[in-house]
């Protein structure tokens, strides 16, 4: 059973059986997936690393940052392509206290979390294709150990 924290109001969801790209809030009524990352302060950030059973991937970056914003386009289309697989997280580091927390010295930086405890962490500019490969062998790794749980 998928569990999800809802975009629009952070309230913990299960997702059923059918097509989650349907599926609703049962608080609020908005989409849990919306195929576009979400921006996130830092209770929300919170609610999803303690509410998510998928793989939850937060991208740390701030306006100032020229390679931030090239690879906005990048993320938002890993967003789009993983879909109800991963839920993907944008964390201003401007607004926030969480990459000092995280231990985050540069940006823009990818950590990859699992049931709230971080997994895998990549620091800098990635290509579509870089994103895709580092995730995706990410996420397989995962699956493989609760496989063997
Ligand atoms: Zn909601």
């Amino acid at each position: 059973m998928t569990q999800v924290a809802c975009p629009a109001c952070n309230t913990g969801n299960r997702v059923g059986a059918g097509d989650p790209n349907a599926a609703k809030c049962g608080r609020c009524g908005e989409k849990l997936f919306t195929g576009a990352p979400i921006d996130v302060d830092d209770s929300a950030f919170a609610a999803h690393l303690k509410l998510s059973s998928i793989p939850v991937l937060v991208d740390v970056w701030a306006q100032w940052c020229g390679p931030c914003r090239m690879m906005a386009p990048t993320f938002a289309a890993a967003a789009e392509q993983f879909g109800s697989r991963v839920r993907f997280l944008k964390l201003n580091a401007d607004q926030t206290s969480a990459p000092g927390q995280l231990g985050v010295r540069g940006i823009p930086a990818l950590i990859l979390f699992h049931n709230g405890r971080e997994i895998a962490r990549q620091a800098g500019l990635m290509s579509g294709a870089q994103l895709d490969a580092w995730l995706s062998q990410a996420i397989r790794t995962l699956s493989i150990a609760e496989n063997h749980r």
